[in-house]
């Protein structure tokens, strides 16, 4: 299916309509296809980086556009391969008439992440790179870019070289104890070793445990926000949102479905939710499903912010559903509202006990609702957020990572055991081999391959 003596095209730039659509060809005969259709110079004399303005043309000779078409020559283009870009007037019809006179002058549509898939069988870029590359172009947050672009320009792939390193040298060490093993010289020193394979387990589950964060970084975390019916949930919606969308009302119970909004905090992205209040022993057959909703809602959520009225709910109440959260394990915050209406120094008098981890806020006159955003944001980025450290968020690296920490783990058993130095080796290949399934150095499966590229879009 991947054979990479065809040349691709594809269109490169959003569908839609735009100032501006680019059309990219990549293969040996890129720059002799575009030639056919190409009114202006030859671009097969032309140097390598270099642009021309010109007109495309059909087969009948007639003008489909003017354009601008960039000239790589291989290797040193995005592919590795010879590569065209042509830059046309970015309306739908344009780009499709120039892509079939591609089509007709040689060419053949491109698959979904064909162009990386050949810049990585090319050598330009490892596995890991590539899939950065997917990663920033889904990217809609300033985490998840900026931790896709570390991991494109290599900051993973130079921690799992050094991990790598790392292990190589180790069995280097057991390697010369095997060699001498008849003698009964102990070369490697045991300490030493022991060393060695914690020093890459607690690297390994450094990268492993990043994958929580990672995870956030690039699918947002879930936030469901709890509370009794007119606790001022939708209120507070509002005022984290800066914006009117909730609809507010005075009547118990109006906020019936479920409501999603996305909030940014420090390039983080929080998808709120605003579900009806939880109420016992509710009668309304609407409003039931909505309370059921909630608790779904409420389990599925990464964090739950229990929005309680101050006035109206004493601290017993709030101390029951603490627990409730607690026994279901769920990462919470309990946020006190309508403050404005408690009387100057009644907060700690009416809830002694939970008093120094409440949020008192007024989601109605917005004051203290940043505190709410601070701590959202601290629950997740565990300081991790916009530090240097490498944060896995690829679901396959997480699990080559598992793999890899098992494999340490037998490595580190065997030892304890006195297990023969030969089957010791067979633990470092194999712990070898799933680090290299990660930056693809090794032969990774065709089906694989074809999975991660597949999740391109067409023009990448
Ligand atoms: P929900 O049912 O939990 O979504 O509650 P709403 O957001 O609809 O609010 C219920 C009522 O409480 C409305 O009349 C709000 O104006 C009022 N309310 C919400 N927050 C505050 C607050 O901080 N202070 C005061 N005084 N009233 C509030």
């Amino acid at each position: 299916m991947f054979t990479q003596d065809q040349t691709i095209a594809a269109i490169a730039t959003a569908p839609g309509v735009g100032a501006i659509g680019v059309i990219r060809l990549s293969g040996p005969d890129a720059i002799a296809i575009t030639d056919r259709i190409f009114k202006g110079k030859k671009l097969e004399k032309q140097a390598t980086h270099t642009l021309h303005f010109g007109k495309i043309v059909d087969t009948a000779g007639h003008t489909i556009d003017e354009v601008v078409v960039s000239l790589y020559r291989g290797p040193r283009s995005y592919t590795g391969e010879d590569v065209i870009e042509i830059s046309g007037h970015g309306s739908p019809y344009i780009l499709q008439r120039i892509m079939e006179a591609c089509t007709t002058a040689g060419a053949r549509l491109a698959l979904p992440g064909e162009y990386t898939q050949r810049a990585f069988l090319n050598g330009k870029m490892d596995l890991a790179q590539a899939e950065a590359v997917a990663d920033l172009i889904a990217a809609d947050s300033a985490a998840a870019q900026q931790t896709a672009l570390k991991q494109l320009r290599g900051g993973f792939s130079n921690d799992l070289k050094q991990l790598r390193a790392q292990l190589i040298e180790f069995a280097a060490l057991i390697e010369l104890e095997l060699d001498f093993a008849e003698e009964d010289v102990a070369f490697a020193d045991r300490d030493k070793l022991y060393g060695l394979i914690n020093e890459l387990s607690n690297a390994t589950h450094q990268l492993i445990h990043s994958f929580r964060l990672g995870n956030v970084i690039k699918n947002g975390v879930s936030v469901a926000i709890i509370g009794k019916p007119n606790a001022g949930k939708s209120t507070l919606l509002n005022a984290l949102l800066n914006e009117e969308r909730a609809i507010v009302s005075d009547i118990a119970g109006t906020t019936r479905d479920t409501i999603e909004e996305i909030l940014n905090i420090n390039g983080l992205l929080f998808r709120l939710i605003d579900t009806a209040g939880i109420r016992e022993n509710t009668s309304d057959a609407i409003e039931q499903i909505g309370v059921g909703r909630s608790l779904e809602k409420m389990r599925q959520a990464d964090i739950v912010l229990y929005l309680f009225d101050a006035q109206s709910e004493d601290e017993a109440a709030v101390l029951q559903q603490q627990q409730q959260f607690e026994a279901e394990g769920l990462k919470y915050l309990l946020v006190a509202n309508k403050a404005d209406l408690l009387e100057p120094g009644a907060a700690q008098q009416r809830y002694p006990a939970l008093w120094e981890q409440l949020l008192f806020v007024s989601a109605k006159q917005k004051t203290d609702i940043e505190a709410i955003r601070t701590h959202l944001f601290d629950t997740v980025s565990e300081g991790q957020v916009n530090t240097e450290n490498t944060i896995v968020t690829n679901a396959r690296h997480h699990a080559a990572l598992l793999k890899v920490a098992e494999c340490l783990d037998d490595i580190h058993a065997g030892m304890t055991a006195n297990i023969s130095g030969d089957l010791l080796a067979l633990d470092i290949r194999r712990c070898l081999y799933y680090l290299s399934l990660i930056t693809g150095t090794v032969e990774v499966d065709r089906d694989i391959l074809g999975t991660i590229f597949g999740r391109f879009c067409i023009g990448k």
